[in-house]
């Protein structure tokens, strides 16, 4: 079967810069090794469904702004839709399908029934008051209603959203459409049908594969220097988990910038001052300042990326000091720099390994709703583990069989699992 396409639209191009370019370098990656599905790639080079919305809000001071604001649905062989929703001023539309794809890979990696979609508003959320974030939500979800539901699409929270933009998004949608569906959205509050252990799980998860890959490379844990990018809430709880196990976190950094100490920092004080979301990280006592470029350059072992994508590049990946790097944020290592860090030796466990806790308890809220009957916390964290153990072992299976890097073979297993699925869809 031959494929040919009738538009190569710009937005669509391997040779963008940005995520979505990266995604598309990394499906090439794969499909030498998956002859037989090739013809089926094309589904995956381009979304199902993009949604380019308008969400204007009246602001306190009377004035009305206009936000631009998105929802794609890349994927739906072996599911409905699922992946986060994102606030941030950057938040365009071939980001969003970059995420949404990362979604879908994901997914099927961890062998979850689920597809891939995300959405995200450009907006900065910290300059909103709560009474406008609250306006901004509900409209963002009236706009989106036709896309999001629970056996379609079920968003959930990412950067800048939280368990109350979740609550906002489920009370709006339940509203326009007469349904009392808790679980169109996952990442809520516990008392509106939240899992427990799911504000946890992608730091969780992430600490988990830590372990795990430290055992590979016959690394110790105890003592180990970690660096963290991003100390939301991904980066904070892995943070906080390799700390309690023995590990020194040596440097962080937010948007507010970086920080270092040979000693290691106090991370349940340092996040007991985060909990203020304006709190500069620059004026700690007993540490030192670090440029942004000298935080990829810190002494440490494990290096911990946990907030935006494409912060890893043929700039630096050179200087990166870590033996192994656990991509807790989405995208964050661009397929040059991958290149530098196989070359050196340094293990990548990519983000749709490393950070798939998040949508794995998700997936355990989901069908918590769906049986209106509740697990324990330590039941969902038992479960995570497993999941995440599971879905590890294969990888690492993989790429040793076939000689190729962690996150080649978790595509090509979440890749060859959505394609069977297309091929057996047929059109
Ligand atoms: P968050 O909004 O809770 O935190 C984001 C963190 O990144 C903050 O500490 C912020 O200060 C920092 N940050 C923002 N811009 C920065 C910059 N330019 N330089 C340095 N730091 C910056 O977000 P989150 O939910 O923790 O998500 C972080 C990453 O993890 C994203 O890539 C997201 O897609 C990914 N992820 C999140 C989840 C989840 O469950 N929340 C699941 C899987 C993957």
């Amino acid at each position: 079967m031959s494929v040919t396409t009738s538009s190569e639209l710009s937005y669509l191009s391997i040779n963008q810069a940005g995520p979505w370019g990266n995604f598309v370098q990394q499906l090439e990656r794969v499909k030498p090794h998956l002859p037989d599905l090739e013809p089926w790639f094309a589904s995956l080079e381009r979304p199902e469904r993009s949604l380019i919305v308008d969400v204007p809000v009246r602001m306190d001071n009377g004035n009305t702004v206009h936000f631009e604001a998105y929802r794609v649905l890349h994927n739906t062989a072996r599911g409905p839709g699922k992946g986060g929703v994102r606030y941030h001023p950057s938040v365009n539309l071939p980001e969003v399908m970059a995420l949404a794809a990362w979604m879908s890979v994901k997914n099927a990696t961890l062998n979850l029934p689920f597809g891939g979609a995300k959405g995200g508003v450009r907006v900065d959320p910290h300059m909103l008051s709560h009474g406008e974030l609250e306006r901004l939500t509900r409209r963002y979800t009236q706009e989106i209603a036709p896309m999001i539901g629970p056996d379609t699409d079920i968003p959930a929270p990412d950067v800048g959203t939280n368990q109350q933009v979740m609550a906002w998004m489920a009370d709006s949608y339940g509203r326009q459409t007469g349904l009392a569906v808790n679980g169109v959205v996952t990442g809520k509050p516990v008392e509106l049908g939240g899992s427990l252990g799911r504000q946890e799980a992608t730091g969780r998860g992430v600490f988990t594969v830590g372990q795990l890959a430290l055992a590979q490379l016959k690394m110790r844990l105890p003592g180990a220097r970690v660096a963290v990018q991003g100390l939301g809430n991904v980066g904070s709880v892995a943070a906080r988990l390799f700390s309690q196990a023995g590990a020194k976190v040596v440097a962080v950094q937010d948007r507010s910038g970086a920080i270092f100490s040979e000693g290691g920092l106090d991370i349940d004080a340092l996040l007991e001052r985060k909990k203020n979301a304006r709190q500069s990280l620059a004026d700690l006592a007993g540490t030192q300042t670090l440029t942004t470029e000298a935080f990829w350059e810190v002494d440490c072992d494990i290096l911990i990326p946990a907030a935006l994508e494409g912060q890893l590049t043929e700039h630096n990946a050179s200087r990166v000091k870590a033996r192994l790097i656990l991509e807790g944020a989405n995208g964050p290592t661009t397929p040059q720099a991958d290149d530098i860090f196989q070359e050196r030796g340094v293990l990548v466990v990519p983000d749709v390994l490393a950070n798939a806790g998040g949508v794995t308890v998700s997936y355990f809220e989901w069908v918590q709703n769906k049986a209106s009957y509740y697990w324990s916390e330590q039941e969902v964290n038992e479960r995570l583990g497993q999941h995440m153990a599971q879905a590890f072992a294969a990888v690492w299976q993989l790429a040793h069989e076939k000689g190729v890097s962690l996150r080649t073979a978790a595509y090509l297993i979440g890749c060859s699992r959505i394609l069977r699925a297309s091929e057996l869809r047929g059109l």
